[in-house]
């Protein structure tokens, strides 16, 4: 049971886990050891880095901007959300005395999926908290489309991220395992399967 939330240890990352199967998690907290690498984190990790060098590069107009200051490898931490993490990129925009905070998220992907969203709200709310701005969208960039997807840090994406982290933190703190998913294609390929009893 943990009483102080800046001992809960999320990562922002860790939404990926939780959208896909709330007991992925729940096995990364409880067995860390048994969690392998895998090819496809190292390369999402390396095509990030090679995304930022390409970024210095390129023109704010993919984000629909004409000005702007891009910071890399923003690290957030809120002890009130629980959560941490490292923003890829943020935009400081000073538009004639109005600031605008706007993170964006390097995804090595061709689709904005929910877990990316609900990453991109994680960094978004610390920003907010840390900064002492209102962020009121962010961008996913596609990797592999060379494309940038606008996300508005609307109140419904507040409410859903609300919602799985506050289910997350129920969780860690009762300790007990979550139901499997209901989408039984996904153990099949799960390299948690082997501690699942009850799916397949
Ligand atoms: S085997 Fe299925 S229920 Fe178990 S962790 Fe994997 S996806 Fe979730």
């Amino acid at each position: 049971m943990l009483d102080d939330p800046s001992d809960i240890p999320f990562r922002v990352t860790d939404f990926k886990q939780w959208v896909y199967c709330p007991r992925v998690l729940y096995y990364h907290y409880c067995l860390p050891a048994v969690r392998p690498v895998t090819y496809k984190m190292r390369a999402g990790s390396e095509a990030g880095q090679h995304t930022e060098e390409l970024e210095e590069r390129r023109s704010l107009r993919v984000y629909g901007l004409t000005s702007g200051e891009r910071r890399y490898n923003v690290a957030l931490a809120s002890a009130r959300l629980g959560l941490r993490g490292v923003a890829d990129m943020v935009i400081d925009v000073d538009a004639g005395g109005a600031r605008e905070v706007i993170p964006v998220d390097f995804k090595d992907s061709d689709q904005a999926g929910p877990h990316f969203v609900l990453q991109l709200v994680a960094y978004a709310l610390m920003l907010e908290e840390a900064w002492g701005c209102s962020v009121r969208r962010g961008f996913l960039y596609l990797i592999p489309l060379r494309r940038a997807e606008e996300v508005p840090i609307d109140r419904r994406l507040r409410t859903r991220f609300a919602n799985a982290r506050d289910g997350m933190m129920a969780m860690l703190n009762r300790e007990g395992m979550p139901a499997p998913t209901a989408q039984v294609n996904k153990c099949v390929v799960c390299e948690f399967r082997r501690f699942c009893n009850d799916v397949l």
